[in-house]
This record gives structure tokens, C-alpha cells and sequence, in this order.
């Protein structure tokens, strides 16, 4: 079968790689009907990522129609059109059973990480009963593809853990595709104001037509000072980090108004200066998340309710066999103007 393989820092190739089979009696093994690329697999490819290692197949979202069910599978069948979760989880360990399968302790991340991921024709799924969601009929199934992991990610770590709630001003820095997704999921608890801070216009006015009520761009240094000047000088109620570098966890620490929450939801490969001096005395909460995944049929209904359209995040089709053009449209997203990308394998 094709699929993309990681062979060490800067290095991805379309090879051809065995069929999975199943190993576990809890194992699926799935067809890949669409699948996309993760600004996390950006950072693996530039090896920050140490997990990771040369031959893995990448790709941690997708979904597709199951072939194959080891004997434990009592939930799936063979022919299931499924939402593959980013989170593996196996329900039965301590991190599963407090509600927390990020850090389950034969799964959590585990795709395209330690074991091959989705961006193959096939992939073997462990604990497949608690890993995959059944797509309804009638789904947009190029929106469910947005379930596998940034729209919980945009939700958990960004909206439930900033405790967003009715009348709140939240600031969402970076309008990436996880920064949109907790804009659009920001929504559900009616927040008086949503700034969106980002460097790159074509994504603030994407933000605008999503439900921003305000956009700034921070090139000129100058976000804080406008924000300062919107809140009449209080700051905001939610900070959400959704970039991973430390200029926008700094934004977020200045616009942090007393008894707000930070809410990182960004990938860091860095250390970042805590401004302790000038938070300890302000009442300020700060989070961060793995994301869980544990939301995920909670958003599936609301998409099919048409409540939530993620499929407004998709700006690019390619074939499987694409997929390294693919990577070379995402790799340079602001010129492309690309969110997300979708490959197809039908
Ligand atoms: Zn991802
Ligand atoms: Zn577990």
C-alpha cells in the first residue's frame, strides 16, 4: 500500500509499505478513505518531535470504512465508515478512567507517533471499541475528517479549559486551524467580544467570516496596546495560545485581565518566560491540555445539527498520491492560503 513515511529530520518520502494486519484481538484495521496533514507533523519533520522515528508512517486524523475486527471488537463491524480519533484509548487504565485517555497508558497519542499513522491507503487501530466514532448517514464526510483531533483540541484545550462563558471577552492568538476551531467552538457559550490576533490577513478575515467580532494583526508590535484599549485598559476574560511560540504566550500574559485564564493550547518546542512578577497578584488561572478527545461525540452532534460547520476549515483537495504536493501547499500556508488539506483515498 502507499503510504507517507518519515525518514528522519526534513526527510518524508511516498513509499510503498505492507498492509497492516491485525495484531491485537482489539485491534481494527481500517481503509483510509480521507486523511490530512497536522501542523504537528510539520514539527516532527523538522525532528522536534523525538518519538518519532525514521520509517514511521505519519498521520494521526482520518476516517474511513473498516475491513478488518480482531475477536475482542464488540461495538464495530467490518464495513463501519468510522472517525478515527487522534487519541487512542484503551478505557480501562487509570488515565482512561479519570477521563483523561491523552495519557493512557498503552495509548494516548500514540498515531503516527509510535505506531503508523493515517496517512497510508490502510491502518491498524488499537483498542478500536473506544478509538472511532460511527459516521451517521448522510454526513459531510469531509467534516467529519475535522473531528479526528482539531476541533477537540480547539475545544478542550482552548474553550473548556479557558472556561469560556456568556458575556466573556475572549482573545484567540493565532488563526490557524486550531485557533478557528476554538473560534467557531467558542460560540456554543455566547461570548460578547472574540478577538483573533494573528500575523497573516488572509486567515484574520477567514477569522471575520468565522465570528470574530474584532481582528488584529500583530505585525506592528502593537496587539497588547489595542487590546488594552478595547477592553478599557481590564484585558480579557480568555486568552487562548494557539501558535506555540513564545511572542504569543507573552501576548496572552499582557492581556490577561484579573481572574482571567490563560488557556495554552500550542505545541511549544521552547522554553517561555513566565511573567510571575506581574501575574501572582492578578487572580489568573493558566492551563494546558493534552487534548483528550472525550468531547468528540458531543461535537459530532452538533455538526450534524448543522450547529458547527468545520468543513468552512477545508481549503484543499488532493489525492493520496498527492500527498507531497499536499505537504508543500500546508508546509507554506500563508502564501497558499491554505487551513486545512483533505487527501482522498475513495
Ligand atoms: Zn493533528
Ligand atoms: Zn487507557
Amino acid at each position: 500500500m502507499k503510504a507517507l513515511v518519515y525518514r528522519g529530520p526534513g526527510k518524508k518520502q511516498l513509499e510503498d509499505m505492507p498492509k497492516p494486519t491485525l495484531r491485537d484481538a482489539t485491534d481494527a484495521v481500517v481503509r483510509v478513505t480521507k486523511t490530512t496533514i497536522c501542523g504537528t507533523d510539520l514539527h516532527i519533520l523538522k525532528g522536534d518531535v523525538a518519538t518519532v522515528t525514521s520509517g514511521r508512517i505519519l498521520g494521526h486524523e482520518g476516517i474511513g470504512v473498516i475491513e478488518e475486527v480482531g475477536v475482542a471488537v464488540s461495538r464495530f463491524k467490518k464495513g463501519d465508515r468510522v472517525v478515527i480519533s487522534c487519541i487512542t484509548a484503551c478505557a480501562k487504565c487509570d488515565y482512561c478512567r479519570r477521563g483523561m485517555p491523552s495519557h493512557c497508558e498503552q495509548g494516548g497519542w500514540i498515531l503516527g507517533n509510535t505506531i503508523d499513522g493515517t496517512q497510508a491507503e490502510f491502518v491498524r487501530i488499537p483498542f478500536a471499541d473506544t478509538s472511532f466514532h460511527l459516521i451517521p448517514e448522510n454526513a459531510d464526510e469531509d467534516a467529519m475528517v475535522m473531528l479526528s483531533d482539531i476541533l477537540p483540541t480547539g475545544y478542550e484545550c482552548g474553550v473548556l479549559n479557558g472556561a469560556v462563558k456568556p458575556g466573556d471577552t475572549v482573545a484567540i492568538v493565532g488563526a490557524g486551524p486550531v485557533g478557528l476551531s476554538a473560534l467557531l467552538t467558542t460560540q456554543f457559550f455566547a461570548a460578547a467580544k472574540i478577538i483573533v490576533i494573528d500575523l497573516d490577513d488572509n486567515r484574520l478575515a477567514v477569522a471575520k467570516q468565522f465570528g470574530a467580532t474584532a481582528v488584529i494583526n500583530s505585525t506592528d508590535g502593537k496587539a497588547v496596546e489595542t487590546i488594552l484599549a478595547m477592553t478599557a485598559g481590564q484585558g480579557v476574560d480568555v486568552a487562548i495560545e494557539a501558535v506555540g511560540v513564545g511572542a504569543t504566550f507573552d501576548i496572552c500574559q499582557e492581556i490577561v485581565g484579573a481572574g482571567g485564564h490563560i488557556a495554552n493550547v500550542g505545541v511549544h518546542g521552547q522554553s517561555v518566560t513566565l511573567q510571575l512578577e506581574k501575574l501572582w497578584s492578578r487572580n489568573i488561572t493558566l492551563t494546558t491540555r493534552l487534548v483528550d478527545a472525550v468531547t468528540t461525540p458531543l461535537l459530532l452532534k452538533t455538526v450534524m445539527a448543522g450547529k458547527l460547520r468545520p468543513a468552512q476549515l477545508i481549503t484543499h483537495h488532493f489525492s493520496l498520491e498527492e500527498i507531497l504536493n499536499a505537504y508543500d501547499t500546508f508546509g507554506n500556508a500563508g502564501r497558499e492560503h491554505a487551513l486545512k488539506v483533505i487527501l482522498n483515498n475513495e
